[in-house]
Parts: structure tokens; sequence; C-alpha cells
């Protein structure tokens, strides 16, 4: 091991989680790895949590890897449960990540740090503990693009290879993901105790998650009030966070309970994809066989899961059975209405309509027709439909119609849409349109293409995508290469979910 003065602090950890009961995580350390190297490092988020002196490079690259102890780290695998593609594995947990503290941001929040692919734990059952290098770029890249595009996600800090070859079928080169999360509490964790019997862990864990991420709700004295209101404002950031992901396209691929977020961040990025040719039933993930995942069915997976998180939280309520099912199904039929409102506002804003239009749902379904009826890609109609709106005329509208297979449906629309459309008069409305319609998305075929380059070594690839994804509005030459829509030849149609 390398020698550490012993004043390195880093960023002070806060440790709230492992207060909760011991059902709910287990102290493990991290697996040494042969030869970490850093090759990616997020100094602007590491700033947000305080990191305002880096080490070298050397020293971060054993603090990410697990291989030196991050100064007041105490890393523990945390508990959890989860209906896999509906099936209901009553322990899952963290096989092949480690909690290791909380920091603060600059607004006094606390949020996790987490190693992911830092070897076996308790929860590991059959696997290594371990994630190709794929994976963790894919994560990185995904997670950063979906932060920059204002949609709430867990980001990336550092990406750290091992020197390790992880025995996959070609074995691939290893690589750990540090990430940085509101928390981890994932409807799976409510599960997990629930399905243990245990009131008093998943009371532990409810007021827990109250007080990180819903403060206003402990002054609810209540009991049934506070935890029927924490199943509400839990929902509310489901629906605000599933709207913006049919906005952008984005296909999770995965939305298992134990990938769904209490704090209601899009976490654990595995075959997810962003959609290109628009397709409502459209799949990516090599494992969804059945298209339980599918773009169109992520609101209703999502309601799905809440009610799954209703379960739990009714085993906290006090009353007649009946009742209380009654109350937290009220609260879960709202779904939809909540949903339609974020979609409305998102629609507004990708339309560039008048914020509080009426007309916006109905002109995006129509668009929703249009694009599918002409295999038009998603975020480059939005982009050309931008332009148009930028600076209207016969070329720009030459330049949509272009992107369609069937330029007369998407002609009959936009004379609809000229009839509302706000942007082209209000600039602050075209400000807003911008902001919800990227030039550049990491496509599937250009994260496919940096991750073969860094498995053979070349990072430029990465660097490069990685550059324009996260200013993902900045109209630059780069932007629009890398943007690009995938050829027939590029066209990636699986992904896999590197486990
Ligand atoms: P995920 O597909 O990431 O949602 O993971 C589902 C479950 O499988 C979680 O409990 C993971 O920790 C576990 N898991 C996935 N990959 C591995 C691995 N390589 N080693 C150990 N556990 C794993
Ligand atoms: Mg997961």
């Amino acid at each position: 091991m390398r020698y550490l003065p012993e004043e390195t602090t880093l960023l002070t950890l806060h440790h709230r989680y492992a207060e909760l009961p011991a059902l709910l995580w287990t102290a493990c350390q991290p697996t040494p790895v042969a030869a970490p190297k850093l090759v990616a490092f997020n100094t602007a988020l590491a700033q947000t949590l305080g990191m305002d002196e880096l080490p070298d490079d050397v020293t971060l690259a054993d603090y990410f890897s697990g291989n030196v102890p991050l100064p007041g780290a105490r890393p523990m695998a945390l508990a959890y449960a989860g209906h896999q593609f509906g099936n209901f594995v009553p322990k899952l947990g963290d096989g092949r990540a480690l909690w290791l503290g909380e920091a603060q941001d600059a607004q006094g929040r606390l949020r996790d740090i987490q190693l992911k692919g830092s070897g076996r734990t308790p929860y590991s059952r059959g696997g290594d503990g371990r994630s190709p290098l794929g994976p963790v770029l894919r994560e990185y890249l995904v997670s950063e693009a979906m932060a920059a595009m204002n949609i709430p996600t867990t980001r990336a800090l550092a990406a750290v290879t091992t020197g390790e070859r992880v025995m996959r079928q070609p074995p691939e080169p290893g690589a750990i993901l540090a990430r940085v999360a509101q928390s981890h509490m994932r409807v799976g964790t409510f599960q997990f105790a629930a399905a243990r019997g245990d009131q008093d862990a998943l009371r532990a864990l409810a007021d827990h998650a109250i007080e990180r991420h819903y403060p206003e709700l402990q002054s609810e004295h209540d009991a049934n009030a506070r935890y029927l209101g924490l199943f509400e404002v839990v929902m509310r950031r489901q629906a605000y966070l599933i709207a913006r992901w049919m906005g952008a396209g984005f296909i999770h691929g995965v939305m298992n309970t134990d990938n769904s977020s209490i704090a209601g961040e899009t976490i654990d990025y595995g075959p997810c994809a962003f959609m290109e040719a628009f397709e409502p039933h459209k799949v990516y993930s090599s494992i969804d066989q059945g298209g339980r995942y599918a773009f169109a069915r992520q609101p209703a997976i999502a309601q799905w899961n809440l009610a799954r998180l209703a379960e739990c939280l009714l085993l906290l309520m006090d009353g007649e059975d009946n009742a209380r099912v009654d109350e937290a199904t009220a609260v879960l039929r709202r779904f939809d209405d909540l949903l339609a409102a974020e979609r409305r506002k998102v629609s507004a804003d990708k339309l560039g309509l008048a914020a509080d239009s009426t007309h916006a749902t109905p002109l995006m379904e129509a668009l929703e027709n249009a694009m599918h009826k002409g295999r038009m890609d998603m975020t480059a109609t939005f982009d050309a439909l931008y332009r148009l709106a930028a600076a209207p005329g016969e070329k720009s509208r030459e330049v949509l119609l272009a992107l369609s297979e069937a330029p007369d449906t998407l002609a009959g629309w936009l004379e609809q849409w000229q009839g509302e459309e706000a942007a082209s008069q209000d600039a602050g409305r075209l400000a807003a349109m911008r902001c919800a319609n990227p030039i550049v998305i990491p496509r599937n075929h250009r994260v496919h293409e940096a991750i073969r380059a860094a498995e053979d070594g070349d990072f430029a690839p990465f660097y490069a995508l990685l550059s324009v994804v996260i200013a993902p509005f900045d109209d630059t030459p780069e932007a629009r290469r890398l943007g690009a829509p995938a050829t027939a030849d590029e066209r990636v149609l699986r992904t896999f979910c590197g486990t």
C-alpha cells in the first residue's frame, strides 16, 4: 500500500444510513485490484461535494478503486429485495457495490458515494462482484448526459480501470465506477424489510427517507398521514422522472423495483438506450424478451412499482385494512393525472408552445404518430423543429420534412403546430424549447464505439463523446458529428446488461 499522509481529508463523510437497523446493511471491505488507473474524474461534481483540493490521479485511482480506504469511509453493502421482471426475489442487495458514506453538497443535502464493481459482498450470490469496463463507461456517459439534460439521475464521479480481466464470455477488462446518488433507497429496500416482517426496520427506513428527501413531512405527527405523504411525494417524483424519460426517448431497460429510487432519480443504468426512430414498443435490452420494459410501458411499470411500495408502507399504518388500502389506492390512482400533467409541461417545452398550452398533449400525440409513420429519428426531429422555430422559413421546413418517410403526414401536422407555437415570437419560450431538445444524446452506436475503442486501450472516443453529451444544447460541429443518427450499418439493435 502506498504511503498517504495522515492529514489527507478529501471530503467529509457522514454515516446516517449506518444508524439504521443492521438488517438493512452489512459492513464489507472492497477487494483490492491489481493496477487501478483513473480514466475519468468528474471534477465539477467533486467540487459540489466539497472536494476542493484534489490529490493526484494515482491517489484518486487508489481511493475510487477501493485499494486505499477513502478517508472517513465506512464501506457497507446495502440490503434490498425486488421484483425482477415481475417475480419477487426476497434477497438481492449490493452484490457488486459498496456504499462508502454520505457527503454534503452545497445545498446541505447528503449524497451517497458508492463504488460499483468493487468485489464480492455477502449479497453476491454466484456473482464475482466485478464489472466490465463497458457498463462502467456506459453509465458514466449516460448518467452525465441525463444530468446535463436536467433529468434526475445518479451521477458519475470517477471511473477506474482495474488492470484485471473479468470472466465474461469472452473475458473483458474490468473497471469500477464511483457514483453519487441522493440516496440508494429503492422500492426494493422497503420490500426487503417488509418481507422479513421487520416493522422496526421498515419504520426506520421510512423515517430516514422522510428525513433525507422529504423533511417537510417530519412535522406531520399522524403516522398514517406521514407515511401516506411519503408515498405521495415518491409518486410525484416518479411522475416527474418518467415524464422526462419519455420526452428524451430514454428506455431504462430494467425497471425492476430494486432499480426504482425513492429519491426519484434514474438509477442502475444497465442495458439502457435512447430511442432513435420513434417506436412506442421499442426494447433494446437483450434480457427483456417479453417487452415488459418497452418505451411506452414505462409509465405503467412505474405505477406498478409504486403499488409495491404502497404495500410496504401500508404495514406502517394503523386502522382497518380496507380503509387503509382504499386510501393508498386513491393516492396511487392520481399517478395517471400527475404523469399527464408532467408530460404536458414537457411537451409544451419540446414543441415550443406557451407554457400553459392545452394543445401540448394532443399535438405531441399527433407528432408521435407522424414520427412513427415516417420512421423519424426522435432527437433529430425535435432539434429540426427547434431550428424551424428559431429561423422560420422554407429551408428549415425542408430540413425537417426530409427526416420523414411520410412527409405529407408531417406537413399536415406542421400546419396545426404553426397555429399554436409561441417560440418563434417569444425568446423565453425559444430558450425553453432549446433546453428541452438536445442536439446530442449518447447515441447507442457512439456509446458502443467508445466502449469498443476503450477496451482496446483507446479512450479518445469516450472523452470526445463525453465532452459533447455533457453540453447537449451547444451547437458545435463536433456535437453535430457525434449527434447524427446511426446509418443502417451503424445501428445498434440490442444492449446487454454486462453483469
Ligand atoms: P442489477 O442488474 O444491477 O439491477 O443487479 C441485480 C442484482 O444482481 C443486484 O443484487 C446486484 O448486486 C447483483 N449483481 C449483478 N451483477 C453482479 C456481479 N457481477 N456480482 C455479484 N452480484 C451481481
Ligand atoms: Mg440494480
